[in-house]
C-alpha cells in the first residue's frame, strides 16, 4: 500500500502548459505538484487526502478546459439546433473518477499517484458527493447528460446550485437523524462561476397595461423584488470523444440596486438583512421524493430555475438573431424533467410577448412546439398543484398568462366535446374547489408537443388512466421513453474488475454500445469464464463487507458465501421495504423453528426517508430493531444477517452494486414508474426478485423468465382486488404470515418501546392499505424459496448472473437518449475536433 506521504522535488515554474496538456504519467506528476504546492500551499506534512484530491482534480480540470471551449465553439460555428434539459435535480455524485474514465487517463494517473506514494482510491473517496437530488429522478438527469455528451449531442443541463444538497443520514438508536449537507464548504473545483451571464428574476409586484412608442399595448410587471441568478458551469465530458458539454446551475444572489433604494430610505440594516430572503431561494434542496412540496419557497425555486434558464437561452438567441424568432422553433427544444420546471411554459410566453413584442399566437406557436414534458409518477400525492392565491401574489403576470392559456384550451375542449361540462372541469388547468389550484401537469401537457412516461407500463397507464382525456384529444403527443443508466459510471467505473473481464472477452465497444454485452451470452456455458465471473463477484462482496466495517465499525459474522440480498432506494410505502422486513422475520421464524438447510443470507437495506414522512421513518426504525434482535441471537449465527446501510447515496451505490447477488424490486404493481436501481444492479450481475412493475417488466422480457424471480399481483389484479381486499382474512389463512404478525404484534422487536410500531402494523392490516403489502406476502415468500434453491447451485446462479449482465444492453441511457433524440429533440450529433 502507498503511504500517502510523498517527496516534493522542485516544481517547474509555470502552472499550466497551454494549449494541450500531456497525458503521460510524468505530466500528471508535474501538474499535481504545481497545484499542491503553489495553488493550495500544502507540503508533505499535510496528511489529509483531501488536498491531494483537490490538486489532482485541478490537473484533470485543465485537461477538460480546452475540450470544453472547443465544444462550445463547434456548437456556435455550426449554429446547430440545441436541446435544453430543465431539472430541479441533478444527482451527480462524485466527479473525479468519472472524469478520469471519460478522458481515458485512469491508467497514467493511477500510476502517477502511486509513484508519489498516494493511493488514488483514497483521493477518489475523499470527494464529496454532489447530492443535488433526491433519488431516481435526479440521478436520471445526471445519467442523461453523460449520455448526451457521449453521443455528441448539443444539450445543456439547467438546474439549481443548492448550497445544501440532500441531507446526510445518520442512525441514532435505530432512528434516522438528518444532518445538513454543506457540500460547498471547501469549495468546488469542478465549477466555474460566470457572473457575465447573470439574469434578473422578478417576484411579487403587480401588472399594468402600458402603450409603447409605437402605440402597441404591452403588459408590464412592476414593483417587483428582483433576485439575481448567477450561473455556475460544470464540464460534462463525453466518453473519450473530445466533447465536453455544460451543466449550468443557478445560484440566487441579492441584487445591488434593491439594497441601494432601501438605503436611501434609511432602512440600511433591513435592506442588508433582506439579502437573506433573496439568497434563500437556492439555499436548500427539498428532500421529498415522489411527494408534493406545497411550500412558497419551492414555487420560488421552480420559477427561478425556469426564468433564469429561459432568459439565458433567449439572450443567446437575440445575441445571434436580434428579436427575430422565426427560426427559434427549428433551433431549440426544451425537455422538462417532471412538472417541477413546467412554469417555464408560462414564462416563455411572457418573455416572448412582454419582453420581445411577439403576439399571443406567435408566442404560443413557439412555446407549444419547443416544450416537451416527461412525467415521472402516477402517485396522486406527487402531482403538483399550486394555490392560485399564492401564485397570484408571487407571480401575478404568470398567473394571468396561465388563465389565458386555460381559457383558450377550454374553448378547444368545448369544440371537441360540446356540452361536456364534466370533462371541462376534469381537464381544466385550474382546479375549482374551496381553494382554486393550478394543476401543473395539465399546464405541462397543454403547453408541450410531447408527453412521455419512463417505462412501457407507466406510459400505458398515463394514456389509459391519469391523462386519458388528454390522450383522447392529442394521441400523437404521447410516447414512451424507458429509462436507463450510464454504463460508464454504473459498470466501467464502479466495477473495474468485471469491466476488464468483459473487455478481455468481447472487446471494449460495449462501453458506448451496451447491446454488445449480448456477446457474453455464450460464455455463460464456459466453466472457466464462470469461475472468473464468480471470483470477481466474491471479491466485490468482500469489499462491500470491508466498506461496511470501515464505515460503521461493526463486526459482522456473515461471509462472502452468504446470499447478498439488497434493497437500496428511497424509503417509501409504495416501494414496500415492509414486505422485505416481513420476509426477514419469516426467515428468522424458520431458523428458530429449526428449519434446517436454509441458505445463509445477508439482507442489506438502505435509503433515506423524507424528514416529514412519519411512516417511512418508522420503517427505518423497524428495520434497525429487527436487525438488532436477529443479529444478536446466537441461534441465528451466520444463517441470517440484516443490516441497515446508513446514508445511501450515489457513491454508496457505486460500492453496493458490484457486490449484490439479489436485487429487490418489490413495489406494488403500477406504482413504480420505472426504477433505475434495478438496472444498475442487473448490469453488475445481480438477479432481480420483482413484481411486474415499471422497468422490471422490460428487464424480465430482456433476460427471460428463467433468469428473473417474478412474484406478486399484476397492476390489473391489484386494481381489481382493491374493492374487496381483506388482509385479516389472508393472515388468517397463512400460518407463516400469522407467525410473523404475531411476533411483530407481541412487541418482540420493541420490548422497551411499547406501541412504536402500531402505525406500521395497522397500515398493512387495513383493508384500505393502498400498497396491499399482505396480498403479495405468500407469493414473495415462495419466490424467495426459489431464490434459495437457485443460489445453492453455484454454477447455475453464476450463469444467471452472466445472463443478467449480458441482457442489460437495453438499459443504457445511450439507448434512452437516442430515442429522445430520434422522436423528440431531433438534434444532429456535433463531432468536436480537438
Ligand atoms: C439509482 C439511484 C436511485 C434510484 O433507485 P430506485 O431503486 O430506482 O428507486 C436512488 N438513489 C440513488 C443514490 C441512486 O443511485
Amino acid at each position: 500500500m502507498p503511504s500517502n506521504k510523498f517527496v516534493i522535488s522542485k516544481p517547474k515554474p509555470s502552472i499550466t502548459k497551454l494549449p494541450e496538456q500531456g497525458r503521460k504519467k510524468t505530466d500528471f506528476i508535474d501538474d499535481f505538484k504545481q497545484y499542491y504546492v503553489h495553488l493550495l500551499g500544502r507540503d508533505e506534512n499535510c496528511r489529509s487526502p483531501y488536498y491531494a484530491g483537490e490538486a489532482l482534480s485541478q490537473a484533470i480540470r485543465d485537461r477538460l478546459m480546452e475540450r470544453w471551449k472547443a465544444t462550445h465553439q463547434t456548437y456556435k460555428s455550426n449554429d446547430c439546433r440545441r436541446g435544453y434539459y430543465l431539472s430541479m435535480e441533478f444527482l451527480m455524485g462524485r466527479t473525479l473518477s468519472n472524469a478520469l474514465l471519460n478522458l481515458g487517463v485512469t491508467e497514467p494517473v493511477t500510476q502517477a499517484m502511486y509513484d508519489l506514494g498516494i493511493a488514488i482510491e483514497e483521493l477518489i473517496s475523499s470527494e464529496q458527493d454532489a447530492g443535488l437530488g433526491n433519488g431516481g429522478l435526479g440521478r436520471l438527469a445526471a445519467c442523461f447528460i453523460d449520455s448526451c455528451a457521449t453521443l455528441q449531442l448539443p444539450v445543456i443541463g439547467y438546474g439549481l446550485r443548492y448550497e445544501y444538497g440532500m441531507f446526510t443520514q445518520t442512525i441514532v438508536n435505530g432512528e434516522q437523524v438528518e444532518k445538513p449537507d454543506h457540500w460547498l464548504r471547501h469549495g468546488n473545483v469542478w465549477e466555474i462561476e460566470r457572473l457575465e451571464y447573470s439574469h434578473s428574476i422578478k417576484f411579487g409586484g403587480h401588472t399594468e397595461i402600458q402603450t409603447d412608442e409605437s402605440g402597441k399595448q404591452r403588459h408590464c410587471w412592476m414593483s417587483t423584488s428582483n433576485v439575481l441568478a448567477v450561473p455556475f458551469d460544470t464540464p460534462i465530458p463525453g466518453y473519450q470523444n473530445g466533447t465536453v458539454n455544460s451543466l449550468r446551475l443557478w445560484k440566487a444572489v441579492a441584487t445591488e440596486e434593491f439594497n441601494l433604494d432601501e438605503f436611501n430610505a434609511g432602512d440600511y440594516a433591513e435592506a442588508v438583512a433582506a439579502k437573506n430572503t433573496a439568497e434563500n431561494i437556492t439555499m436548500v434542496l427539498y428532500p421529498n421524493d415522489a411527494n408534493e412540496n406545497g411550500k412558497e419557497l419551492r414555487l420560488r425555486q421552480q420559477y427561478f430555475l425556469a426564468s433564469a434558464s429561459l432568459q439565458d437561452v433567449i439572450a443567446h438567441w437575440t445575441g445571434m438573431h436580434g428579436d427575430n424568432f422565426e427560426r427559434f422553433v427549428e433551433k431549440s427544444c426544451f425537455q422538462l424533467n417532471d412538472t417541477h420546471p413546467s412554469i417555464a411554459i408560462a414564462e416563455l410566453m411572457r418573455l416572448l410577448m412582454d419582453m420581445h413584442g411577439l403576439s399571443w399566437d406567435q408566442a404560443w406557436a413557439i412555446t407549444k412546439n419547443t416544450m416537451a414534458y416527461t412525467n415521472h409518477t402516477l402517485l396522486p400525492e406527487a402531482l403538483e398543484k399550486w394555490p392560485v392565491s399564492l401564485m397570484q401574489r408571487l407571480l401575478p403576470r404568470l398567473t394571468e398568462i396561465i388563465f389565458e392559456i386555460n381559457a383558450r384550451f377550454m374553448a378547444e375542449v368545448a369544440m371537441h366535446w360540446p356540452a361536456d361540462g364534466e370533462r371541462l372541469s376534469r381537464m381544466s388547468v385550474i382546479e375549482e374547489g374551496a381553494e382554486q389550484q393550478v394543476r401543473m401537469a395539465h399546464l405541462a401537457i397543454v403547453g408541450s408537443f410531447s408527453v412521455n412516461g419512463v417505462a412501457q407500463l407507466h406510459s400505458q397507464l398515463l394514456q389509459q388512466d391519469l391523462f386519458k382525456d388528454f390522450y383522447a384529444l392529442w394521441p400523437h403527443k404521447f410516447n414512451n421513453k424507458t429509462n436507463g443508466v450510464t454504463p460508464r459510471r454504473w459498470l466501467a467505473a464502479c466495477n473495474p474488475e468485471l469491466a476488464s473481464l468483459i473487455t478481455e472477452t468481447i472487446g471494449d465497444r460495449w462501453i458506448t454500445d451496451l447491446s454488445q454485452l449480448k456477446r457474453l451470452e455464450p460464455y455463460a456455458e464456459n466453466a472457466q469464464f464462470r469461475q472468473r465471473w464468480h471470483a470477481i463477484k466474491q471479491a466485490a462482496k468482500q469489499r462491500l463487507i470491508d466498506y461496511k466495517k470501515i464505515k460503521h465499525g461493526t463486526e459482522l459474522r456473515f461471509s462472502v458465501d452468504a446470499l447478498f440480498d439488497v434493497q437500496v432506494k428511497r424509503i417509501h410505502e409504495y416501494k414496500r421495504q415492509l414486505l422485505n422486513v416481513l420476509h426477514v422475520i419469516h426467515l428468522y421464524n424458520c431458523i428458530k423453528k429449526g428449519d434446517a438447510d436454509r441458505v445463509p443470507r445477508c439482507v442489506l437495506i438502505g435509503g433515506k426517508a423524507a424528514p416529514g414522512y412519519r411512516m417511512a421513518k418508522k420503517t427505518i426504525k423497524l428495520i434497525n430493531n429487527v436487525a438488532q434482535v436477529i443479529n444478536s441471537d446466537p441461534e441465528v449465527g451466520d444463517k441470517l444477517t440484516l443490516l441497515f446501510l446508513p446514508d445511501y447515496r450515489v457513491s454508496a451505490m457505486e460500492k453496493i452494486c458490484p457486490g449484490a447477488d439479489l436485487s429487490e424490486q418489490i413495489s406494488t404493481a403500477g406504482k413504480e414508474a420505472s426504477g433505475t436501481g434495478n438496472m444498475k444492479l442487473m448490469m453488475n450481475g445481480a438477479i432481480t426478485i420483482g413484481t411486474l412493475d415499471g422497468a422490471n417488466i422490460e428487464i424480465r422480457e430482456e433476460v427471460g423468465d428463467e433468469n428473473f424471480f417474478l412474484f406478486g399481483l399484476t397492476e390489473e389484479q391489484i386494481e381489481a382486488r382493491r374493492a374487496h381486499y381483506d388482509p385479516l382474512e389472508m393472515i388468517d389463512q397463512d400460518e407463516d404470515l400469522q407467525r410473523v404478525m404475531h411476533l411483530l404484534e407481541s412487541g418482540y422487536f420493541n420490548q422497551f418501546e411499547p406501541g412504536i410500531f402500531d402505525d406500521l402494523i395497522n397500515s398493512i392490516k387495513s383493508p384500505h392499505d393502498p400498497w396491499m403489502t399482505i396480498a403479495d406476502f405468500r407469493s414473495f415468500v415462495d419466490a424467495q424459496k426459489r431464490v434459495e434453491d437457485a443460489y445453492r447451485d453455484k454454477d447455475h446462479w453464476t450463469k444467471m448472473s452472466i445472463l443478467n449482465c449480458a441482457n442489460s444492453g437495453k438499459f443504457s441511457t445511450d439507448r434512452t437518449i437516442s430515442e429522445y433524440n430520434r422522436d423528440i429533440w431531433k438534434l444532429k450529433p456535433q463531432p468536436v475536433k480537438n
